[in-house]
């Protein structure tokens, strides 16, 4: 067993980090605010914000705005936050497309371009990936004055610390060091995730889960993956994976899953195992308005909306599958807020009382009683969970005092 001192020791640099980061973090969520307030607020020496906030103004991360009335005695000058002097490029690799996307350092998507993915061994993806990005960064040149730093999420298991991803399921990998390869190759920040656990992140940051301080998304789609946000942070272990609700058996007489296990999760819930059971109920005549060549998850959700009683019990049994492992994870983790996404989210109130009614009968009430079940407001196909991380670094201080110790022009 190992003792991790890196939790415990604090230094100067590490607390000016905290300090900017926190000042920072306050002017961003609660702008406009004056230097006063935030001294109040922060509890820092009024001399500390005058210093701290005349370093963010010169590298133009905050500016001042109209002075506020105030009851008497000078107005004091309001601080907020200025987004649109740095640019960011976020990522989003699936398996079968790259989202390439513009940001300002307030989350504002610009541009949002998506490219195929027909690459699938380590190099090749590299030399694209990397093609890819300077042809975006010369196309929109007049928009990208001062890049910052450069995101990446993709599914699988990415070593985030490190910058190296250890296994990603379409592209054949043998610790792949993309980090180090983008730094080298574009001289900025460089922020390497897994897509499910950075969109966790981006909707505690930017959608539904804002104003809670634990919450869990699950996203439904090829397979089932999920990310856990506690106390506003990401849930990381010592292998950066992502909590693998997939492989939760939800049915101990269920199909073998490729994982060796039977009845998982996965093998009940994801778009393919429902489009293959509408099929298959189909053929055996159950009345529809799905046919045998339409039957897609789009449309599956699409007639459970209009009352088609075949693509509602799809969608309610895929709901109440899900709703054991929702309620599992309640039990573990006793989240304020669960949010759903994928494919399945398009027939919000079918899945939702199906999730429920399992959640009800499998969880302690004590924990789920002030437990809320929503679907995303974002965008899953986007690339704003590789943005997320930018985010995260600028809020824990970490880009600011790359920003703040870098030498170039402001
Ligand atoms: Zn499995």
């Amino acid at each position: 067993m190992t003792f991790n001192y890196l939790n415990l020791v604090g230094n100067a640099d590490l607390i000016k980090q905290l300090n900017y980061a926190m000042i920072y973090r306050l002017i961003v969520q609660h702008a406009p605010i004056s230097r006063i307030q935030l001294a109040e607020v922060s509890h820092l020496a009024p001399a500390s914000i005058t210093k701290i906030t005349r370093q963010l103004i010169k590298k133009k991360l905050i500016r001042e705005v109209d002075a506020q009335q105030s009851t008497g005695g000078r107005p004091a000058v309001s601080i907020e936050a200025k987004f649109n002097h740095y640019q960011t490029i976020a990522v989003q690799l699936s398996r079968s497309q790259v989202t390439l996307e513009l940001y300002d350092i307030g989350g504002n998507c610009l541009v949002s371009n998506v490219y195929p993915l027909t690459h699938f061994t380590q190099e090749l993806a590299q030399k694209y990936l990397i093609k890819l990005i300077e042809q975006f960064i010369q196309e929109h040149s007049k928009r990208i004055k001062n890049l910052i730093a450069i995101s990446v999420v993709l599914p699988g298991l990415i070593d985030s610390v490190r910058g190296i991803i250890r296994y990603t399921p379409h592209i054949q990998v043998k610790e792949w060091p993309l980090s180090e390869e983008l730094q080298k190759q574009f001289n900025v920040s460089i922020f390497l995730g897994n897509d499910i656990q950075s969109l966790a992140l981006a909707e505690s940051y930017f959608g539904t889960t804002q104003n809670v301080d634990d919450s869990i998304l699950i996203r439904v789609h090829r397979g089932v993956g999920s990310g856990v946000i506690i106390n506003q942070q990401l849930l990381t272990n010592h292998n950066q994976s992502a909590c693998e609700v997939g492989h939760i058996q939800v049915d101990a007489l269920g199909e073998r899953c490729h994982c060796g296990n039977f009845g998982c999760l996965e093998n009940r819930v994801v778009n393919k195992a429902i489009e293959l059971r509408a099929k298959q109920m189909i053929e055996q005549g159950y009345p529809t308005k799905l046919s045998l060549d339409d039957c897609n998850i789009a449309n599956i959700c699409k007639y459970a909306n209009q009352g088609d009683e075949l693509a509602i019990k799809l969608v309610k049994d895929a709901g109440e599958n899900l709703g054991r492992a929702v309620a599992m994870m309640v039990n573990i983790f006793n989240p304020q807020q669960i949010v759903l996404a994928g494919e399945l989210t398009k027939s919000p109130e079918v899945l939702l009382n199906a999730v429920n009614s399992a959640l009800n009968a499998q969880s302690l009430e004590e924990l789920r009683k002030n437990l809320t079940i929503n679907c995303s407001s974002l965008n899953d196909c986007s690339a704003i969970g590789a943005f997320a991380l930018i985010q995260q670094a600028l809020f824990n201080g970490s880009l600011l005092m790359t920003l703040l110790e870098n030498n170039m022009p402001a």
